[in-house]
């Protein structure tokens, strides 16, 4: 049918007809699917008063208003289900067990603890992964790998159960707002001098909402002013009721510090999960599972951690995990002892990666290397066209609050980068969850492990976005990069600052805290012209240490002649010097060509002022 003009193109009308587009598709892709040409989609933006380039990605009100004028029904298709028909396409059937009822094996619960702070998350996955390994042989060597399994005598029987050591609630929320449903059960912490806290609830909440049976260790039971029947007390009005007071939850009593205990509480998780749960999977089809931890390894590229959830993982193996891939070259399990096979329920650190994943990446075993290629490298095609479409301009943390003032601005983007996915994934979903008030907001537009790149930069410049620096520092030029171009990039190692930071910046509380720093002065003794770069001042050191690429400023008489300066070049007899100390003759070039002798330089730099 063809439909009426609109803005003097010619366009047929959808009648209602449904398009499938995909998340920061461009009116490029729309023209496609509709058989039009992109220029006419082009000048129908224009006729709504939006300017938009063909091959630009589009946010989702764009396509949906573009279809509402042209009368098609638009939908949008979320990432996750384009990664379904992705390996749908590949003929994969990601996230069911291949086989009948029959073709069922056990597998070992896996586990995360949970529970307030301060209350021996961390002390007791410790003790419970180290009373297992003295268990089994005296002085291991045991790594973090983000996760462990250990042995249990239950019933006379032999039993293993998976612990995910990452503790804490935001791992495994972040785990399962990605659709990584990892954990079977939640071991809820709560000390029992200190009682149900905020983050108890919180805890409980979650396991809850996910359906996941709990086992509650009531910690610290060797301190003075323990109660653990407090606990027991305080958790029945959270629907947490105790055997013995006739309710169905196990609550054990332990000491991660004095190791009491322990062998209890992996039976009361046993007994849960038999009682709860029907943990089957098939082990004999190829390994899928999802990404726990990665990170990357100066001597042995990118490591991951996965948790196979069904099939077994071989040495050998392709496998693609989120946008890498590779062939799984040695897998290691906690103890770092090689092993050549994973089964369901199985953590093991993978080495063979091409990149890092990041932590609740799914990952899969494939027939053969070209498949496993040819998958991730449509993941990360389609996560490039994703991300760019939520780009715009540039900020500063700083300014925002003065955007937000000018109503410029309602919106922070973040880049994340990282030393290992866990804390990139814990830091998103901590900063996304910072309630700041309706005006403003923040997105993470890109995240990923490693040092900051070029590429990021290069994000943050289209995108007007904020790079935060969790542990890692910008790689070669990308610092350079972002200097000049005036990209913010904020360095953290405390998920806290960080956090703070970002929701004092929101609140559009954030004053620049830098301090200048002198770090010394010259005489200029004589001017020499130097072709091409202009006058050279000959000077003599008189204080500290003058440093190239510090920032200067010229002082004539005392008054400040030119600030906002840089040595640019400096100069010793003829070699080049990053430093000339007091005392010393050098040649300062600080791009000013109004130099004169008896001037002095002084040289500083800006030191940002430790936070209280
Ligand atoms: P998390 O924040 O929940 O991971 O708590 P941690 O494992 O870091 O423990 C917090 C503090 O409680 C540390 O100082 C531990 O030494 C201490 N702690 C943990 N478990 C016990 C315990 O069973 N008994 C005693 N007395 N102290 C404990």
């Amino acid at each position: 049918m063809q439909a009426p003009t609109i803005g003097g193109v010619q366009i047929r009308h959808g009648n209602g007809q449904v398009i499938r587009l995909s998340r920061g598709a461009s009116l490029a892709d729309f023209a496609d699917k509709i058989g039009a040409n992109p220029a006419s989609l082009v000048q129908v933006m224009l006729g709504l008063g939006e300017m938009v380039t063909a091959t630009q990605s589009v946010n989702d009100e764009t396509l949906q208003l573009l279809g509402a004028e042209l009368n098609y029904n638009i939908q949008v298709v979320s990432p996750e289900e384009e990664d379904r028909e992705l390996l749908e396409s590949f003929d994969i059937e990601f996230g069911e067990d291949e086989g009948e009822d029959a073709d069922l094996v056990a597998r070992p619960p896996v586990v995360t603890v949970m529970g307030h702070v301060d209350h021996g998350k961390t002390k007791l996955l410790d003790a419970i992964r180290h009373t297992n390994l003295q268990a089994r042989e005296a002085g291991g060597i045991t790594q973090h790998i983000g996760a462990y399994q250990v042995t249990t005598e239950v019933d006379g029987e032999e039993r293993k159960i998976t612990f995910i050591d990452t503790p804490g609630h935001e791992a495994f929320t972040a785990m399962r707002a990605r659709g990584a449903e990892t954990t079977d059960l939640v071991v809820l912490v709560v000390a029992a001098d200190d009682g149900v806290k905020p983050q108890t609830t919180e805890a409980l909440n979650h396991a809850q909402a996910a359906g996941v049976p709990i086992v509650v260790a009531v910690n610290k039971v060797d301190k003075e002013g323990a109660d653990p029947q407090r606990v027991r007390a305080q958790l029945t009005e959270y629907g947490l009721v105790a055997e013995e007071f006739g309710g169905d939850t196990q609550f054990v009593d332990v000491s991660a510090t004095k190791r009491i205990g322990l062998e209890n509480l992996l039976e009361a998780i046993v007994l849960t999960a038999d009682a709860s749960l029907d943990l089957r999977a098939n082990p004999h089809q190829d390994a899928q599972g999802v990404a726990i931890e990665g990170h990357l390894d100066k001597g042995r590229g990118p490591v991951a951690t996965v948790l196979v959830q069904r099939g077994t993982l071989n040495v050998g193996d392709s496998i693609v995990c989120g946008e890498a891939y590779g062939r799984v070259r040695a897998m290691l399990d906690e103890n770092y002892d090689p092993i050549s096979e994973a089964p369901p329920s199985r953590p093991v650190q993978v080495l063979g990666l091409t990149a890092v994943p990041g932590a609740g990446d799914n990952f899969l075993v494939v027939s053969d290397d070209r498949m496993a290629r040819q998958i991730a490298e449509r993941r990360e095609a389609r996560e490039r066209v994703a991300t760019f479409a939520q780009g715009r301009r540039r900020v500063t943390l700083e300014d925002l609050d003065q955007a937000f003032k000018a109503g410029e601005r309602e919106e922070l983007l973040l880049i994340i980068k990282g030393d290992v996915s866990g804390s990139v994934e814990a830091l998103e979903d901590a900063l996304l969850k910072l309630d700041v008030g309706e005006e403003v907001s923040l997105r993470v537009i890109g995240r990923g492990v490693g040092a900051i790149t070029q590429d990021d930069v290069n994000l943050a410049i289209a995108s007007d976005a904020v790079i935060i620096g969790f542990n890692v520092r910008p790689a070669e030029r990308a610092g350079e990069l972002a200097r000049r171009e005036g990209v913010d990039i904020r360095y953290y190692s405390i998920i806290y600052q960080a956090i703070e930071e970002v929701e004092a910046a929101l609140k559009g509380m954030l004053k620049p805290e830098f301090e200048e720093a002198q770090l010394g002065t010259a005489e200029i003794r004589e001017v020499f012209r130097v072709p091409r770069i202009g006058n050279v001042a000959g000077s003599i050191v008189r204080s500290g240490v003058i440093r190239r690429g510090s920032k200067a400023r010229l002082i004539r008489d005392s008054v400040v002649i030119s600030d906002n300066l840089t040595v640019d070049s400096l100069r010793r007899f003829k070699e080049d010097a990053t430093e000339v100390r007091e005392g010393f003759e050098c040649g300062i070039g600080i791009g000013f060509n109004d130099v004169r002798v008896g001037d002095t330089i002084e040289t500083f730099e800006m030191r940002e002022k430790p936070r209280t």
